[in-house]
């Protein structure tokens, strides 16, 4: 351990840390150091106990009851959206459709915004860097409507090559997606610049804010993108929660893309008629108590406030980054100028599998694998990164322990 503590005077990390009790716990008997929140961050107590009381006090259905619980289940899950409308500056609350998360939000925008719009010979246009849930949903509809998909180039360093991007936003584009951060590299995209281009050429842009949102306040009027996809099991709430801001003119002119209960008006043999957005886009019953949770996350971040788990997050990535560094053969991909706290790499000579298997062994958990971003892996010609990714529960001490256990798992398969 060579690394003093230095923390921010106003960031109590142990504090926080009490707030979420899986921190506490030991992994093959040793304390879990948990590197895997770009994959899906830990939840605090504030969010558990809100799901456990949600079921516990207030469970029932929401929008078809006029009992009380029903109400109070209904004020639950339509104050997430009114939380999520805030939070992220949409003009109205019903700009947000409340979805199971990104991929969900990004297929809702592929069948209901870009399958209709789409004739052969246009192309939707994407990013090397992107994740598949921001590659296939358009891949599935371009085919249906014999459109492309392309892919804007990136450069060794895993920056977009914007002036490629802008090349390529030609008149057959009907649809630009973009990421906001990428979740193997950590590259924070440009995304006003984007939005300004998109929109000079009369381009939708839709913007992949899965890994954004965790780590840095946004503004979807600021952007000034057409659609923002989210998802809330990244940013401390439960899993199967997340939505889709959409400017209100889309969300007017797109039909409905799931059917069922909830999103109709009127239903006739003769001719159904759909809810108001963004009802029309929430068939079925959701998530309730999830989203009990994302308002108890989106209260729990703002009790932290972005300035303090900014600050604590890159310091943090720094400090990882230099003690990486300091290892041998350690190749770390993704070095844009502006990151948010993703670090992938590799070790010459060893399986990213391998390593990560034994690292767990030693308590410390990081993803291995593609990261759901095939194009990405064949851009840097490897099959698979480790991927350490970092929350502001995180502390430098964990990060110690990471790269004592890496170098002990290094000697072991060198
Ligand atoms: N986009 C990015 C950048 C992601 O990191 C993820 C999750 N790994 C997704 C989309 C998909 O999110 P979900 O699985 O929550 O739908």
């Amino acid at each position: 351990m060579n690394a003093k503590p230095n923390q921010p005077l106003d960031f109590d990390v142990q504090r926080i840390r009490t707030d979420f009790p899986l921190l506490g716990r030991k992994v093959h008997g040793k304390p879990l150091v948990y590197f895997d929140n770009a994959n899906t961050s830990q939840k605090p107590l504030q969010v558990i106990e809100a799901v456990d009381r949600h079921y516990r006090e207030h469970n029932a259905n929401v929008a078809r009851a006029v009992h009380q619980l029903g109400e109070e289940a209904t004020a639950a899950y339509e104050g997430a959206r009114d939380k999520l409308a805030a939070w992220i500056n949409a003009a109205s609350r019903n700009d947000i459709v409340l979805t199971s998360g990104t991929t969900q939000s990004m297929n809702t925008v592929a069948y209901s915004f870009a399958l209709p719009r789409l004739k052969p010979g246009d192309a939707i246009l994407t990013t090397v860097m992107e994740h598949h849930a921001n590659i296939v949903p358009w891949q599935l509809v371009a085919a249906r409507a014999g459109a492309t998909v392309k892919a804007a180039p990136i450069n060794e360093r895993g920056e977009l090559i914007l002036e490629k991007f802008f090349e390529m936003l030609t008149p057959e584009v009907k649809l630009a997606c973009v990421t906001h951060v990428s979740n193997v590299l950590g590259t924070v995209n440009p995304v006003r610049e984007i939005a300004r281009e998109c929109r000079r050429r009369g381009i939708p842009l839709l913007v992949d804010g899965s890994q954004a949102l965790p780590h840095r306040p946004v503004d979807v009027q600021a952007l000034g993108c057409d659609f923002y996809a989210f998802t809330g099991h990244k940013m401390l709430a439960p899993t199967g929660t997340g939505g889709l801001w959409a400017k209100r003119e889309h969300l007017q002119s797109m039909p409905p893309f799931f059917g069922g209960g909830e999103m109709i008006r009127e239903v006739r043999f003769d001719g159904t008629t759909f809810a108001e957005p963004p009802h029309k886009f929430e068939a079925g019953t959701p998530n309730i108590a999830g989203f009990a949770g994302v308002g108890a996350a989106i209260d729990y971040v703002q009790s932290i406030g972005f300035d303090a788990i900014r600050a604590w997050e890159h310091e943090l990535l720094a400090y990882a980054t230099e003690r990486l560094r300091e290892i041998p053969g350690l190749r770390i991909f993704g070095e844009a100028a502006e990151k948010e706290p993703v670090i992938s790499f590799l070790i010459e000579g060893a399986q990213a599998t391998d390593m990560a298997t034994l690292l767990d062994l030693e308590g410390v958990a990081v993803r291995s694998g593609h990261h759901c971003a095939h194009p990405l892996m064949q851009f840097y010609g490897v099959p698979a990164t480790l991927r350490a990714s970092l929350a502001f529960y995180n502390t430098r001490e964990e990060v110690d322990v990471f790269i004592a256990a890496l170098l002990k798992v290094r000697k072991l398969l060198m």
